[in-house]
């Protein structure tokens, strides 16, 4: 066997692939993987991780077993493997050539073989690789590993005990998202050495961000369309968000809309994604089932009508908007009730895990309210020291007025407070301005203390400062809408912690600075 060295691998990728040059930190993955090294590549999306694995893939001896977590995915990898010539095949349960797979496989005549983690942790899957002969263990979307990844998946972690019996064949592990913590857990979970850690830049410079109050999100969103013509993909919470504003959206703006989530019958789903991919102008409302493993260069905006999960899912979805480099939009509206939900939600999770899942949305949080450069916090949390302004994000390019809102939110919180913990903004919102309203008289709450204390040039800033409260989970809201105290409102009451709040700039015409809303 001769070794593959670096200058072949160069000339491979031009004769295998057509590409005249590695992108990014690939060639130091190839270097890597092509001496045998295991290797962590976390690489953001569309950085092109899965040349890193079929370029030495098609070089090296044997075959290499590639872990990836859905048949779409694998069913994409084999289309474009085999397009470039590469000898791949998948085993799932989609399959119906397997015993043409496995014997290929034994013959020494496979560059790629794709499974699930599921399959690929069963016994029977040891006994057959140990039938020929493997040149890599390729772990794609590594971060599922980990418990401090966004997306833990048991499965996962039996891929060790596999590998561990193949220990002269290296691993591989790829990951668009893993945090300082999930990338020291995807090491040790998966014995890699620490310098075995390659780490791509996060910066997207041609994606502006932006981050908005929603008010009226079909409005926000067909303004948006109207500045951006191009294909745009929105991103709801629920299945019936996503057929509401699809059909909305598409009544409003007179543009192809198409709707697309896991209720949908398979055939519908497929059509529409088909769609979306070939068009020069459709819009595609999704619930996050929506994205993965989906080519399509030109998006021109990536829009959140509510909180994605996490910082992780965030980076992850808004990258799938201008991969061709072009400017691209990415606009999240959010409401105080994203959050209620979220913390709500926290409850149910089992309390191992409750602590890690609380720092992300308190993270989330973070990114949402910062009056900073969005581009810099989202790369600080990747583990970057990117510069503090980046100059194409909302906030830089119209910073927000930042005001102290202490002694507001005292009086609000103390509002929440004295009626019983029970009552949404608006009914504070009233009790505070000394509104007459039938229902504040009806509870006697114009006989309370805190009744008319705000003044109404202060009025508007009880909902930002509402809303502030609840990201943060210093008030939460019940089943009922009541907004209780919780977090650190005892203390904010007191006085012992101030409280700033971003005011959101006032609608405007300019283009861009605004985000659509
Ligand atoms: P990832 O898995 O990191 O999201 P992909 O492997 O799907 O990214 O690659 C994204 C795109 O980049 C693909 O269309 C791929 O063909 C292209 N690509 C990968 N490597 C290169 C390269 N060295 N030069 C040009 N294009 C590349
Ligand atoms: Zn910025």
């Amino acid at each position: 066997m001769t070794l593959a060295t670096l200058s072949d691998a160069r000339s491979e990728l031009h004769r295998i692939f057509g590409f005249s040059e590695f992108r990014g930190r690939q060639e130091d993955v190839v270097e890597r993987v092509l001496a045998g090294q295991s290797t962590l590549a976390v690489m953001p999306t569309g950085a092109g991780k899965s040349l890193t694995y079929q370029l030495p893939a098609a070089m090296l001896p044997g075959t290499c077993v590639v872990i990836s977590p859905l048949i779409a995915l694998m069913h994409d990898q084999l289309r474009s493997a085999r397009a470039n010539g590469i000898r791949a095949a998948t085993l799932t349960s989609a399959d119906a050539d397997w015993r043409e797979t496995l014997d290929a496989f034994r013959c020494g005549n496979l560059d790629l073989l794709y499974v699930a983690p599921e399959r690929a942790s069963q016994p029977g899957f040891r006994d057959l690789l140990s039938t020929a002969s493997l040149s890599l263990f390729a772990i794609d979307e590594a971060h599922c590993v980990s418990e401090w990844g966004h997306d833990f998946r048991p499965d996962y972690r039996r891929l060790r005990g596999l590998m561990d019996d193949f220990p002269d064949v290296p691993r591989l592990a790829l990951t668009a998202t893993a945090d300082r913590q999930t990338r020291a857990d995807i090491l040790a979970q998966l014995a890699i050495p620490e310098d075995g850690l390659v780490l791509a830049g996060f910066d997207r410079p041609n994606i502006r961000y932006a981050i908005r109050p929603r008010d009226n999100p079909v409005q926000q969103l067909a303004r948006l369309m109207a500045e951006e013509a191009g294909p745009g993909i929105v991103y709801a919470p629920t299945r019936r968000k996503v057929e509401e504003l699809a059909d909305k959206l598409g009544a409003a703006t007179g543009r192809p809309v198409l709707p697309y989530h896991a209720g949908l019958d398979a055939e519908v789903r497929a059509a529409n994604q088909h769609a979306f991919v070939a068009s020069e102008d459709m819009v595609i409302v999704a619930t996050v089932a929506f994205g993965m493993g989906i080519d399509k260069p030109d998006v021109r905006f990536v829009a959140h009508v509510g909180v994605p999960k996490s910082i992780e899912g965030y980076y992850q979805e808004t990258g799938r908007a201008g991969r061709d480099g072009d400017p691209a939009r990415a606009v999240m509206y959010w409401g105080a009730g994203d959050f209620a939900r979220a913390r709500m939600r926290l409850e149910e999770v089992e309390e191992a895990r409750r602590q890690s899942e609380r720092e992300r949305l308190d993270a989330l949080a973070a990114l949402v309210e910062t009056p900073g450069c969005r581009r810099a916090l989202l790369l600080r949390h990747f583990g970057e020291s990117p510069p503090n302004a980046c100059g194409n994000c909302d906030n830089c390019l119209d910073p927000p007025q930042v005001s102290d809102a202490t002694e507001l939110a005292r009086k609000l919180l103390s509002a929440a407070y004295r009626t019983g913990q029970s009552f949404g903004i608006g009914h504070l919102q009233k009790v505070l301005t000394g509104s007459m309203d039938e229902r504040v008289i009806q509870r006697g709450h114009d006989r309370l203390s805190v009744f008319g204390i705000v003044a109404a040039e202060e009025a508007a800033l009880l909902r930002p400062v509402a809303r502030a409260l609840q990201a943060r989970g210093d008030l939460i809201a019940n089943e009922h809408g009541g907004l209780q105290l919780a977090g650190n409102a005892r203390a904010i009451l007191k006085g012992e912690m101030p409280l700033a709040v971003v005011m959101p700039p006032r609608r405007r015409s300019k283009r861009g600075g605004a985000g659509g809303g």
